[in-house]
Formats: C-alpha cells, structure tokens, sequence
C-alpha cells in the first residue's frame, strides 16, 4: 500500500552503481519486486495495473533514494518528464493508444545520480484488448465524400494538429484529479468503430457529450491552449496542452474564448457546446492524449487523488 491506493502492478527495484545492470522483474507474485545491488541509490517504479488495455491510460509512481537529474518515462517510443510530487517522489500518467495492438510492451524510469552513475528500472506490462462497439452511420453523400480542395484542406488541418500533439513541454501543468470538461458529463462513443455508407472509417478517438448548445466548457487541467482555430471536422476547436505530452482536445464549440499560446487555469471556461464543423447536432467531442497516445476520456477523468 501507498498513500492507501493498493499497489496492484508491480514495484520494481534496480539499484545501480557502476557496471551494475538493470534488474529484470521477478515472476509469479502480484507484486513482483526485483532488486540488483551496487550502490547506495535506489530507483523504484510501480504502476497500479499491468495489464492495460487498448486506450487505457495509468498512473506510474517513480520513488528515489536521493537527487537525480534528468529523471524520464520511456514508454512507446517515446520519452516523458514526470511530475515531481514530494522529495524523491515522482509520479507520471501514460497509456495504450486505442489502435495499438495487445502484446508486451516495456516501461522504464531513468536516470542519473550525481556524480554519474545511470540508475534504470524497467516494467514489463501486457496491453489487453478491448472490445469497441461498431458503429453504422448513413450520411448524406456531400458529408462523406470530399473534393480534392476540401481533402487538402483536412490532410493539412490533420498535419497541423499533429505537430501540436508531437510537442512534449514543461513544465507540468496537469495534476490529478483532471476535472471533467463540462458539469453533466455523461459520455458516449468512446473507441467505436465507424462505418459511414458502409465503409469502414477511423475510429471514434474520443468522447461525445451531448448536451444544449452554449453549454460552459472548461479546461480539465490548467495547461496552454496549443490550438484554438477553425476546423473542416472539428469546426470550432479548442486544444490544451497540460505538459509533458499529455493534451486535451474540445471540439464543435459554439464559440471558443481562448487563443493559440494563452495560458488557461484548471477548470477555466474555455469556450461553449455548439453543432460547428461536421456535428449533426449540438455535442462536445472531448479527447486526450497522454504519453502512449489516445486513450478513454472517461479513464483519465476517473484517476483518483493520491
Ligand atoms: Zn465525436
């Protein structure tokens, strides 16, 4: 147990001085603990569930002995700061975007103590899959097929909002709990997999909160607004970057009263539910992404306090 929340992962522990290698987890226990000796750091990372599934995001928890620099999460390629909670207590939020594929994936804290020495401990954790709902939607031809202008126009609105997402910044500006992004939040259409006239299309990559237009949207988490603009798909579009790769996307507002590099605090009113871009009626799409990729909304929402 810490700060009373049942470690149900794994707590993993390389302690490393020179020439010392990474500890591999111990099998066969519920809290597997694994310890190499050398030196007198320690570094331990736990996660509260090993086997996350596809668009699920988790907490990891990274502990140290004593100062480290250049403290980072490697997690899918990619690496992350974490978030500094207290002397020597580091914590983090990544997850398993919904596309990826079920199988082993490695997750690793690193760093360097003074003086040199690399301390590094590794997770091995399995995604599982998920099942989506499908979803059939009849659309009328002129909002399912598009002209080259209007492709082009998509293909670089999406090039754009990728390169947002691509930025990993500091500091960080989310805290858990994320508070959700409208009062009555009741989501839908997480995940599903869409077929439009009967062609398969991508999936659903996000929340949809149906609720009356001019509805208050706030902000999850207190971050810089990375996007605020007009899109073909989203129409009027609010993107929040919280820090070290973790965003929240807002989309079909009715207006939006932030602006591109604004800072915003948590729970600041943002903008309001409309039916802008392609929306058959008045709903908030809300998405996010942490380190890892796309995941459930509602599963980051539901990260409790310490
Ligand atoms: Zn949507």
């Amino acid at each position: 147990m810490r700060g009373g929340i049942p470690l149900a992962g794994i707590l993993c522990f390389a302690v490393l001085g020179a020439g010392v290698a990474g500890a591999a987890p111990a099998a066969g226990s519920s809290r597997d603990v694994s310890l190499s000796t050398g030196g007198s750091f320690t570094l331990s990372l736990s996660v509260e569930n090993r086997t996350p599934a596809q668009g699920e995001p988790f907490r990891v928890r990274v502990s140290t002995s004593g100062a480290v620099d250049n403290l980072v999460l490697e997690w899918m390629g990619g690496t992350y700061p974490v978030l500094e909670t207290g002397p020597g207590r580091y914590e983090g939020v990544v997850g398993v975007d919904l596309l990826d594929p079920p199988g082993s994936a490695a997750l690793v804290a690193e760093g360097r103590v003074p003086g040199g020495a690399l301390l590094r401990a590794e997770v091995e954790l399995v995604v599982a899959p998920r099942k989506f709902p499908v979803q059939e939607l009849t659309l009328p031809k002129r909002m399912a097929e598009f002209d080259p202008p209007t492709l082009r126009r998509i293909r670089e609105e999406a090039d754009v909002l990728k390169s947002r997402f691509e930025r990993v910044t500091e500091p960080i500006r989310w805290r858990i709990p994320f508070l959700p992004p409208v009062e009555e939040y009741r989501p839908t259409n997480f995940g599903s997999r869409r077929r439009i006239n009967g062609e398969p299309r991508l999936p659903h990559a996000a929340v949809d909160l149906h609720l009356p237009e001019g509805t208050p949207v706030r902000a999850i988490a207190g971050g810089i607004v990375a996007f605020a603009g007009e899109q073909f798909f989203g129409g009027r579009s609010v993107v929040i970057d919280h820090g070290g790769g973790v965003f929240s996307v807002y989309y079909h507002l009715k207006e939006f009263s932030v602006s591109d590099g604004q800072k915003v605090g948590r729970g600041e009113r943002i903008g309001a539910v409309g039916a802008t871009g392609r929306a058959t009626g008045p709903h908030l799409h809300f998405g996010v992404r942490v380190p890892g990729g796309r995941v459930d909304p509602s599963l980051l929402l539901g990260l409790s306090g310490r």
